[in-house]
């Protein structure tokens, strides 16, 4: 019998969906780390995956029964340039599993061998780029934005040549789907009706089973429109950067997905970017809502031919469904600046005072996520002295605070519950760029995964102040500071 209780929905699709392909086995896979309260949460058995059989797996050394193997075909915009072919080039999706709370969950190896879609690439993936995935995924997790997770980290025992000779790794990704903008785009491309319309059928019973029944393509449209304006607000509220938002590293469910050069923002300035091969700013921190409305028109146009058959009456309908990207995205965004100021109640002219403060964050190059939690651990106590000192000039935050205390006070709710709010909302421990770059450092150089393990144990608890751990709330010195992260494949 086999361990895993595969069930492939997306292999029972038809042959031009994917290519059966097996990942290719590696010399001497050694696990790094079981990410096991995920794996009991998928119904799977932590001791039998840590086992040289369950490690086999996890590695691409050996296939349990009932496993789909496959990579998965899709398209994409990559900074704004169509490419009709990417598909899963370093990546096998294992299969399906349902979990204990009867999710459909797909298990996904990345770096498990070259594929038909692999183009030049060695369909690898180095020790460096897996183990940012697995601890910025596993953060975002904690702090409650929709994601992608990491079930498991394994090192190759071979090396992956980058710039240099680099020790190859393989992560266990598990997603809702790993359904792309790019997978309809692929189907678009082709002219594939008959795809498109089972594609979207999959999707809808798969993701959005509300959406089914008369009109709901449309729905489908509408729901994907929903899910990224609620996604891409959770990321502005906590200070996250994808760093390479193409059209085939957005999903469909509205996880986040494909952890590359991702970075979370230390002192807060709208144009903040990361990314090194993102010249122009493209994926900057403040464009994240205006390219998300682009993908989604990327992902409205191929569904034009299912909207309605004659193309200028599809037009306009899917027009009027990205018109609520933007609205429903300052909602989301306005409500989730609410909660971190500690305000139940809504008045209109809370838009300019959240907007206040973040240009005073700007002009004080003071730590976004530190103002937030500086400013919860006072709240309705003492004056909020730690937070003032987070700002170059502590007088543009005084006048600021003024208006927000006045604010507080036309509150319902007592201080200290609004402080307890607070304290569940804006979390002390993300994964700054520095610490992950530290830990990756120390891994690839030395072989250790100490540092590794002890900062995924931090950020797995975000919003709890951890004695002894307060080096983990630092932002960088100047000299510490990451300016540039590297997708590395
Ligand atoms: P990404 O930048 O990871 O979103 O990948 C973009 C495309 O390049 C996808 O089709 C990937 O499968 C492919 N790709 C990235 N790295 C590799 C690699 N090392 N080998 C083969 N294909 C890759
Ligand atoms: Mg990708």
């Amino acid at each position: 019998m086999s361990p895993i209780a595969f069930d492939n929905s997306y292999a029972r699709l038809p042959p031009r969906f994917y290519a059966a392909v097996a990942p290719t086995p590696v010399t001497a896979p050694r696990l790094i780390r079981l990410n096991v309260s995920l794996a009991v949460r998928l119904g799977l058995d932590p001791r039998w995956l840590s086992s040289p059989e369950g490690v086999a797996m996890l590695s691409g050394n050996g296939m349990p029964a009932g496993a789909a193997s496959i990579a998965t075909a899709y398209a994409g915009h990559q900074f704004g340039g169509f490419s009709p072919q990417l598909g899963d080039g370093r990546a096998i999706l294992l299969g399906e599993v349902i979990d204990r709370d009867g999710r459909r969950c797909d298990l996904q190896l990345k770096g498990a061998g070259p594929t038909p879609f692999s183009r030049r690439g060695d369909g690898r993936a180095a020790l460096g780029p897996v183990l940012r995935e697995y601890i910025v995924s596993e953060a975002m997790a904690a702090l409650g934005v929709p994601t992608t997770r990491a079930l498991a980290a394994v090192l190759t025992g071979e090396s992956v040549r980058r710039e240099t000779a680099l020790p190859g790794a393989v992560l266990t990704r598990v997603a809702s789907s790993h359904i792309r903008i790019g997978t309809f785009q692929y189907f678009a491309a082709r002219g594939d009706l008959e795809a498109l319309r089972l594609l979207a059928e999959h999707v809808i019973a798969r993701h959005y089973p509300a959406c089914a029944g008369e009109g709901r393509y449309l729905a489908l449209l509408e729901a994907v429109v929903a899910a990224q304006a609620s996604l891409i607000a959770q990321w502005m509220t906590v200070g996250f950067i994808h760093g390479v938002m193409n059209t085939d590293n957005m999903s469909i469910a509205g996880e986040t997905i494909d952890y590359g050069p991702c970075a979370f923002m230390d002192a807060y300035h709208p144009t903040t970017v990361f990314s090194s091969i993102d010249e122009h700013g493209r994926y900057a921190y403040a464009n994240q809502p205006p390219i998300a409305r682009w993908n989604l028109t990327r992902f409205a146009e191929t569904m034009l031919p299912l909207l309605d058959g004659d193309l200028d009456k599809a037009v306009p309908i899917a027009q009027a469904a990205l018109d609520r990207f933007d609205p429903q995205f300052q909602t989301h965004l306005i409500a989730g600046f609410r909660r971190k100021l500690g305000l139940a109640t809504e008045e209109a002219e809370d838009v300019v005072l959240i907007k206040g403060l973040l240009d005073a964050m700007q002009d004080g190059e003071a730590d976004f996520t530190l103002v937030f939690r500086r400013l919860s651990e006072a709240a309705g106590r003492d004056s909020p002295e730690a937070c003032r000192n987070l700002f170059k000039d502590p007088a543009t935050f005084d006048a600021w605070e003024g208006r927000w205390r006045e604010r507080s006070q036309r509150e319902p709710v007592p201080a200290e519950a609004r402080r307890d709010a607070m304290l569940r909302v804006n979390p002390l421990y993300i994964p700054r760029n520095h610490q992950v770059e530290a830990v990756i450092e120390t891994a690839v150089e030395r072989d250790d995964f100490a540092p590794f393990e002890a900062l995924v144990d931090v950020l797995a608890k975000p919003f709890e102040a951890q004695s002894g751990r307060e080096d983990y709330e630092r932002p960088p010195a100047v000299h510490e500071r990451v300016l540039a992260t590297f997708c590395g494949t």
